[in-house]
């Protein structure tokens, strides 16, 4: 049986995207599996995690000045703890991500990176990792 590996990452700011692909990749080796599927699965309510460039890292202050505009800090929400735009902003992003192994590593493309997107930070937030063989 696999057992769930689980690393921490320090967000600097409110809102952060901090690739974990290395810590993912880590998780990985350490199992052992060579062929299967890894779930990456972020256990908070404003945090998430996505998939994307990881090359130009415009790329992510794009991200976080779009998804600030949509889903605004102060909008007349109602929830008394005063974050409901990182709760939406994680529901909306998601909280996990499936990636094939093959031949012991990640297939992701060539530009692609994993993100732990973070929306009411700083923090300290916990990220688990389960990899299935088959
Ligand atoms: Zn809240």
């Amino acid at each position: 049986m696999s057992k769930v590996y689980t690393f921490s990452v320090k967000t600097p700011q409110t809102t952060a995207m901090i690739d974990i692909t290395r810590q993912v990749q880590e998780a990985l080796i350490n199992s052992r599996v060579m062929n299967g599927i890894c779930i990456v699965f972020i256990p908070h309510t404003t945090a998430a995690v996505t998939i994307n460039e990881n090359a130009d890292p415009d790329v992510v202050r794009d991200f976080l000045m779009e998804i600030n505009k949509v889903i605004p800090f102060s909008d007349g929400y109602q929830h008394m703890e005063g974050n409901s735009a990182a709760h939406i902003k994680s529901s909306l992003m998601g909280f996990s991500e499936t990636i094939i192994i093959e031949d012991g590593r990640l297939l992701l493309g060539t530009w692609q990176g994993i993100y732990l997107t973070e929306y009411d930070g700083p923090r300290v937030r916990k990220v688990h990792v389960k990899i299935l063989e088959g």
